[in-house]
């Protein structure tokens, strides 16, 4: 049975779509751990092999859980497919080999998650895809660094950690104007704050990791767009099995059901912090989308609902004094991820980007000073005490 409704508001179709219940018609959506499934008969068996009946065979093809997680997430994306991944970066794995072969090319933001450019610089590579990365902002540079043989446009926006926000619109007409695909990475954002699709975008990917679980449990991705474009992607994915499990599925179902709620309140509580932030004498700089200091302002105000989670400030004196405020916390939670209702911070320049040059770090504008807070759900005022003792 589907709750299905097309009118339905976003918040609602986040609760209800997708839902098929089982013979017991349960009211929180069931969790289908089997790796395969039973026939009744041979003949069955033969039809569903052939794709003659539709139906479950195996979880590496479908899994019912998933399906539900797919269905709904592609709904509130506003695409007509979703394929659901083991994590975000198998989801850009599965949309690279999924539409591109050797011989094609890919203008990129140089604003991408660090693993993004491994992808694109190592494994796509080495497949014969080459990369071109231009600035997440300068439209003027994407349209310059078309070739011939370029197939997709990839970009995130906001992107980590600086917040640069690239003009989806903008971006989408270059790439329809080449006869290329647009991809965006809409992980920071959700689909509750931004959906790519309908500024132009043709695929969405996510790392479901960050705000869709939203309490940093499970890895997952999944990636959108039209049937046509998803049915390579699929391909790919059912061949060779980087899918998302039942379980994580469940999980990250449960996750949509209150993502707007939690991204209103992640949005509330980063503006706030990052308002405080810029009063705080130490503090040479903040980048958040929702502040009327940030350079696309105006941007962020038509592409995005609100600012999202994600914060980032230079401190004064460097390396030191932003260990120094990372060091003297006591409640915030010192890693990486991003997208959890626990407060996470780090200093991109020795974890996240450590790994790229010190001159391309100075060139993307990763300062020593900087701190990229991924604000969570606690009250503000604990969030600003605990980092007042090392900004003091
Ligand atoms: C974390 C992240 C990814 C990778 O996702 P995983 O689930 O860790 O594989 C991709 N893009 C962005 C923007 C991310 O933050």
């Amino acid at each position: 049975m589907m709750d299905h409704n097309d009118d339905y508001q976003l918040e609602t179709l986040a609760l209800r779509t997708g839902t098929v219940r089982s013979q017991f018609n349960e009211n929180s959506e069931a969790m289908f751990l089997t790796s395969s499934f039973v026939f009744e008969n041979a003949a069955q068996a033969a039809r569903r092999f052939i794709g003659e009946e539709p139906g479950n065979i195996y979880s590496r093809f479908t899994n019912p859980t998933v399906t539900m997680f797919e269905e709904r997430l592609a709904v509130l994306e506003g695409a007509e497919q979703c394929v659901a991944t083991a994590s975000g970066m198998s989801a850009i794995l599965s949309l690279c080999m999924g539409l591109l072969k050797a011989g094609d090319h890919v203008v990129a933001s140089q604003s991408l998650f660090g693993s993004t450019v491994n992808l694109f610089n190592t494994v796509m590579k080495k497949f014969g895809v080459e990369t071109s990365f231009v600035s997440a902002t300068d439209v003027a540079q994407w349209q310059a660094a078309v070739k011939p043989n370029t197939k997709l446009f990839f970009l995130e926006t906001p992107s980590n950690p600086l917040t640069e926000l690239s003009d989806i619109a903008a971006i989408a007409k270059v790439a329809k104007g080449c006869g290329a695909l647009l991809a965006v990475d809409n992980c920071f954002c959700t689909p509750i704050l931004q959906r790519p699709l309908d500024l132009g975008a043709d695929i969405v990917v996510h790392s479901a990791t960050k705000y869709i679980d939203g309490q940093g449990r499970v890895l997952g991705g999944a990636v959108l767009g039209s049937k046509k474009l998803m049915e390579p992607v699929y391909g790919f994915l059912r061949t060779t099995g980087p899918t998302m499990s039942a379980f994580n599925a469940w999980v990250f179902l449960k996750g949509l059901e209150t993502l707007k709620l939690r991204m209103e309140a992640h949005s509330a509580n980063a503006l706030e912090l990052a308002l405080w932030l810029e009063r705080q004498p130490n503090v040479a700089r903040v980048f958040y989308p929702g502040l009327p200091s940030h350079p696309q302002y105006e941007l962020a105000k038509h592409q995005q609902r609100t600012g999202g989670g994600i914060v980032a400030f230079e401190v004064k004196g460097g390396k030191e004094a932003a260990w120094r405020v990372i060091d003297n916390t006591k409640m915030l939670s010192i890693t990486a991820n991003l997208g959890d209702t626990k407060t996470t911070i780090t200093h991109p320049a020795t974890t996240t980007h450590a790994r790229i040059t010190p001159e391309a770090r100075a060139a993307a504008g990763i300062g020593d000073g900087l701190i990229r807070i991924a604000v969570g759900l606690e009250a503000v005022v604990d969030i600003q005490n605990d980092l007042a003792r090392g900004l003091a």
